[in-house]
């Protein structure tokens, strides 16, 4: 596995949780699978922040719109945003899971160069065989500050 951007365990969680990376979401990139849709959401954000494209893929949804995308070409994006963007901060709004479902409402603070990009999403989650998986997200106003 190569990261584009590696991660010391005793650093900040990229996630804010307050816990170190190690204590928090590089467990759930080695292979462990988050028990709650919020803990995938917040390990997701962290593998963007680390630059892990694989752990982006392992968490796609098999329906989720992306995989119509042939997997290299993917792949690529995901590398392409991950250099391009920093990941600066998440906010998690909203957490709520009914059965099989989840929806997930945050906040990230993103930068490209100094323009920022930051975006408010309420994600949708569906539990797999293999764990929670990212299905879609819909893409919400920004709250004033
Ligand atoms: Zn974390």
């Amino acid at each position: 596995m190569s990261l584009l951007k590696p991660l010391k365990r005793s650093s900040p969680c990229p996630c804010r949780s307050g816990a170190s990376f190690g204590d928090c979401c590089e467990p759930f990139h080695r292979g462990l699978e988050p028990p709650t849709a919020e803990k995938l959401m917040r390990s997701r954000f962290s593998a963007y922040a680390a630059g892990n494209v694989d752990y982006i893929l392992r968490t796609l949804h098999p329906n989720h719109a992306d995989r119509a995308i042939p997997e290299e070409v993917l792949r690529e994006t995901i590398r392409k945003g991950m250099s391009a963007f920093r990941y600066l901060g998440l906010t998690v709004e909203e957490a709520r899971e009914e059965g099989e479902r989840a929806f997930v409402t945050f906040t990230a603070k993103i930068m490209k160069q100094a323009k920022d990009h930051s975006f408010r999403e309420t994600s949708e989650f569906e539990k797999t065989a293999e764990g929670w998986r990212y299905l879609s997200g819909e893409t919400l106003p920004v709250r004033a500050k």
